[in-house]
C-alpha cells in the first residue's frame, strides 16, 4: 500500500480522502482548515502540519484546491522543494489549462512526473468513490496515477498530453452549460406555446433534440427523473462552480483562437444569475431567471 499525500480537504478532497484510506493506502492530509483536517482525520487519514511534512518520503501527492492561483503556489512552494522525485504527482483541482501545462512542464524538467486529472461528478460522487477522471500527461505519468484514481472513482481516463485532461473538462463543462441554458429556454417557450412539459419531455426525450441536460437533468420539476429541480434546486453542481468552468473555457477559446459564441452566451447568464444569488443553488435553477414562472414543488 502507497503513502499518499493529499492537499485541499474540502467538498470535494474531503470524501476523496477518505476513499484512500478506506482501499488501505497511508493517507497523509493537510488543508489550511483545521476543521477540514479534522474531519479527514476522523475518516482514516493521518493528519499533517504541513504540506510540506504531508509529502515528504511520498509514494504519491494528490491535489484538491480551488483554483490555478492556489494549485501553483502549492506546487511552486512545497511540493517541487519537497516530494520525492520518484512520487507521482496528480491535481485533480479543476484549472487552466495553461497552468496546468506549464506547471507539468516545471515538474518535468525538476525530474517529476506530474498529471492533470480533473474530475466529473460532485459532493456525491466524491464520496461514492464514483467520480470520473480526466487525465492529461504521458502515458507513464497516467499508468502510475490510474491505480491510485482507480480507488476514488469509476472511470479513469486518458485524454492525452499535459493540460488535456482541463481541456476535456471544460469543454465537456462548456457544452453542458450551454445545453442547459437551450433546455431551460426552450421549456419555457414550449409551456408559453401551451404545451405540457411532461408531454414536451417524452417527445424530445426520444427527438432530435434530446440532450442529457434534458433527459437525465430536466430544469423543470416533476419531469423526467429526480433532479435538483425536485428540491427547490439545491444540492447537485452549483451555478458558481458552472460559471467558474465557463470562464475557464472561455479564457481557454481566447488562447487558442476558437470561436465559441453559445460559450460565450452561458457564460454572461450564469454571471448574471450568480450575481442575482443563484451561485449556490444548482446550475439548473437558472431556469427560474429565465422564466420565474417555475415553481419548485414545495411552494405550489
Ligand atoms: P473547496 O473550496 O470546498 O475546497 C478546497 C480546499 O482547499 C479548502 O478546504 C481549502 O481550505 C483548501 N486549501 C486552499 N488553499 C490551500 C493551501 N494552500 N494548502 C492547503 N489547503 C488549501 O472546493 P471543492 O468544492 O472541494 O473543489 C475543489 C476543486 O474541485 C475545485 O477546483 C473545483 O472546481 C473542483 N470541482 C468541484 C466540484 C464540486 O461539486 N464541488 C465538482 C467538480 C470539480
Amino acid at each position: 500500500m502507497a503513502k499518499i499525500a493529499f492537499i485541499g480537504l474540502g467538498h470535494m478532497g474531503g470524501g476523496m480522502a477518505p476513499n484512500l484510506a478506506k482501499a488501505g493506502h497511508e493517507v497523509r492530509a493537510f488543508d489550511l482548515s483545521e476543521d477540514a483536517l479534522a474531519q479527514a482525520v476522523e475518516r482514516g487519514c493521518t493528519r499533517a502540519g504541513s504540506t510540506d511534512v504531508a509529502v515528504k518520503g511520498a509514494d504519491a501527492v494528490v491535489t484538491m484546491l480551488p483554483a490555478g492561483k492556489h494549485v501553483a503556489e502549492v506546487y511552486r512552494t512545497h511540493i517541487f522543494a519537497h516530494a520525492p522525485k520518484s512520487a507521482i504527482l496528480i491535481d485533480c483541482s479543476t484549472i487552466d489549462v495553461a497552468t496546468a501545462r506549464s506547471l507539468e512542464e516545471k515538474a518535468a524538467a525538476a525530474g517529476f512526473t506530474m498529471v492533470d486529472a480533473p474530475v466529473s461528478g460532485g459532493i456525491a460522487a466524491a464520496e461514492g468513490g464514483t467520480l470520473t477522471f480526466m487525465v492529461g500527461g504521458s502515458q507513464e505519468g497516467f499508468e502510475k496515477a490510474r491505480p491510485i484514481l482507480e480507488n476514488m472513482g469509476k472511470a479513469v481516463i486518458h485524454a492525452g498530453g499535459a493540460g488535456s485532461g482541463q481541456a476535456a473538462k471544460i469543454c465537456n463543462n462548456m457544452l453542458l452549460g450551454a445545453t442547459m441554458v437551450a433546455t431551460c429556454e426552450t421549456f419555457t417557450l414550449a409551456q408559453k406555446l401551451g404545451l405540457d412539459p411532461q408531454t414536451f419531455y417524452d417527445i424530445a426525450s426520444k427527438a432530435s433534440g434530446q440532450s442529457w441536460s434534458m433527459t437525465t437533468y430536466c430544469p423543470v420539476p416533476g419531469v423526467g427523473p429526480e433532479t435538483p429541480a425536485d428540491r427547490n434546486y439545491e444540492g447537485g453542481f452549483a451555478a458558481a462552480l458552472m460559471l467558474k468552468d465557463l470562464k475557464l473555457a472561455a479564457e481557454a477559446a481566447k488562447e487558442a483562437g476558437a470561436y465559441t459564441p453559445m460559450g460565450g452566451e452561458a457564460e454572461e447568464l450564469f454571471q448574471r444569475f450568480v450575481d442575482r444569488g443563484g451561485g449556490s443553488k444548482d446550475f439548473s435553477g437558472i431556469i427560474k431567471m429565465i422564466d420565474d414562472s417555475w415553481i419548485p414543488p414545495e411552494d405550489q
